[in-house]
C-alpha cells in the first residue's frame, strides 16, 4: 500500500459530527494502528532528519499525541500550546479564528528562547485559524518556525494558503 492509501485506510470518517452537515477525519484509529502511526511519524520527521531542530510545538489535544513522537524522533524539545488558562507557568496569549468566533490559546513565556528554530504540528489543518494563532504566539516569542507539519489537509478551508501568506512551510502528508 502506498502511504496515501494507508493513512486513508486508517483515518475514520463520522458524518454529522461534531455538527450536522461536518465530516469528522477521526485520526484515533490512525494512532491505535501501529503501523500507519509509525509511518506517519516517519514520514513527519523525514525531511528534517539532519537538521537541527530545537523544539516541536503541539497544539492541544491531538498536537500533543502526534508533536511528542515527532519531538523524540528529531531529538528536540517539545512546546505544548493550550487553550487559555491550563498552564501553570507565564505565559503569553492570542486570540484565534474559530469556524464560528474566537477563543484564546497560551504557550509558556520561556518556553523558547528567540532564535531557535522550531516545527509546528498538529493532526490537521483546516481553516488554519488555530495553526495561524499558534504560529503568531511562536514568533511573537522570537522563535524560527521552520515548517508547520500536519498529517490531514482539508484544502478546500484554505489554511495550507493562510499559512504560506505568512511565510511559512506547509507539509501535510494526506487531503
Ligand atoms: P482549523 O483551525 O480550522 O484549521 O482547525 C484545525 C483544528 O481543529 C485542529 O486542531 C484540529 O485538530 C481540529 N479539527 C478540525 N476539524 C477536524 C477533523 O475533521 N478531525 C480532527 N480534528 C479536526
Amino acid at each position: 500500500m502506498t502511504l496515501t492509501e494507508e493513512l486513508i485506510a486508517a483515518i475514520r470518517n463520522i458524518p454529522d459530527y461534531p455538527k450536522p452537515g461536518i465530516m469528522f477525519r477521526d485520526i484515533t484509529t490512525l494512532l491505535g494502528n501501529p503501523r500507519a502511526f509509525r509511518r506517519s511519524v516517519d514520514e513527519l520527521v523525514h525531511p528534517f532528519a539532519g537538521t537541527k531542530i530545537e523544539k516541536v510545538a503541539g497544539m492541544e489535544a491531538r498536537g500533543f499525541i502526534i508533536g511528542g513522537a515527532v519531538a523524540h524522533q528529531l531529538s528536540a524539545g517539545f512546546v505544548p500550546i493550550r487553550k487559555k488558562g491550563k498552564l501553570p507557568h507565564d505565559t503569553v496569549r492570542i486570540a484565534y479564528s474559530l469556524e464560528y468566533g474566537v477563543d484564546e490559546m497560551e504557550m509558556h513565556r520561556d518556553a523558547v528562547q528567540p532564535g531557535e528554530k522550531v516545527i509546528l504540528v498538529d493532526d490537521l489543518i483546516a481553516t488554519g485559524g488555530t495553526a495561524e494563532g499558534a504560529v503568531k504566539l511562536l514568533k511573537q516569542m522570537g522563535a524560527e518556525i521552520v515548517a508547520a507539519c500536519f498529517i490531514i489537509d482539508l484544502p478546500a478551508l484554505g489554511g495550507r494558503k493562510k499559512l504560506e501568506a505568512l511565510g511559512v512551510d506547509v507539509r501535510t502528508l494526506v487531503e
